[in-house]
């Protein structure tokens, strides 16, 4: 059977100034698939999910989101179509509660104009009422006791807690694609195997759900991925499943430090 291939990046390069963040990069991710991504401080990864999601242009190269050309598309327009992301540092609006920060990923934020607003208040708070029982569900999959109490504001949370909001706050909009950037940056051990379950747990609900993750924790890679990148000077170095990776001289060199 031929692949299902809902990302497909071609000679995808970014440079600042003199320096290549991202060279030549080709890669595909396929759909129902969980891509990680590896690769030391500075090699590159998350200038691909800027440049993928529409923060960044490219300075050439092509990308195919499910069957369409995006390069060069806006992040808004990129999002609309189905991608979406947490970022490396936490981008929660801390004073604000759950459910405020998990709406601010719902589509329905950008689709209403002022007029629309006005004459369509009904339909509006029908959506408002939606978005958050929808909020509600998703979060009760992680943690119940998180969403019986969705007001609450976020600053108050611990780690995890926030992370599940973020990753919440991704999914609301029902993604065909789903980046994680280091979520378990900041967690302990257990915090981070929770994570892994969740992340588990969101790909047993949608099984289509594509999911590319950046992380340095090695045993999160061998849990989750169906096949991995290595990343290096913003070249890939290697792909393959995790087993293949993690024994090729090359990585171990670069990234396992040799081990
Ligand atoms: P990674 O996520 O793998 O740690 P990055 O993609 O963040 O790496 O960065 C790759 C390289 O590009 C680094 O050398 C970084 O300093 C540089 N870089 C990233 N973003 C910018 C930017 N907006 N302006 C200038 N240089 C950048
Ligand atoms: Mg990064």
């Amino acid at each position: 059977m031929s692949k299902d291939i809902l990302l497909a990046v071609t000679k995808l390069t970014k440079r600042f100034g003199g320096l290549a963040a991202l060279s030549e990069l080709t890669i595909d991710v396929e759909r129902g698939k969980v891509l990680g991504l590896i690769g030391p401080n500075g090699s590159g990864k998350t200038t691909f999910f800027n440049l993928i999601t529409g923060l960044y242009e490219p300075t050439s190269g092509a990308v195919v989101f499910d069957n369409e050309a995006i390069t060069g598309m806006s992040a808004q327009d990129v999002h609309r179509r189905g991608m979406s992301r947490t970022f490396q540092r936490s981008r929660l609006l801390l004073p604000l509660s759950i459910f405020d920060n998990i709406a601010l990923g719902h589509h329905m934020r950008q689709s209403h104009g002022l007029w629309a607003n006005l004459f369509a208040r009904k339909r509006m708070l029908g959506e408002v009422k939606q978005c958050c029982e929808e909020a509600r569900e998703l979060l009760a999959v992680f943690d119940p006791d998180l969403a019986g109490d969705m007001s609450r504001p976020v600053e108050g949370l611990p780690m995890i807690s926030r992370r599940r909001v973020e990753i919440c706050r991704a999914l609301v909009s029902r993604p065909k694609l789903l980046l994680l950037d280091e979520p378990s940056a900041g967690m302990t051990h257990d915090e981070t195997m929770r994570l892994v379950d969740d992340i588990l747990l969101v790909k047993e609900r949608s099984s289509d759900l594509a999911v590319v993750i950046i992380e340095h924790e090695m045993s999160v890679m061998e849990r989750i991925t169906d096949h991995c990148a290595v990343m290096n000077f913003g070249t890939m170095i290697c792909e393959g499943t995790y087993q293949n990776v993690a024994q090729d001289p090359q990585v171990q060199e670069a990234y396992l430090g040799g081990e």
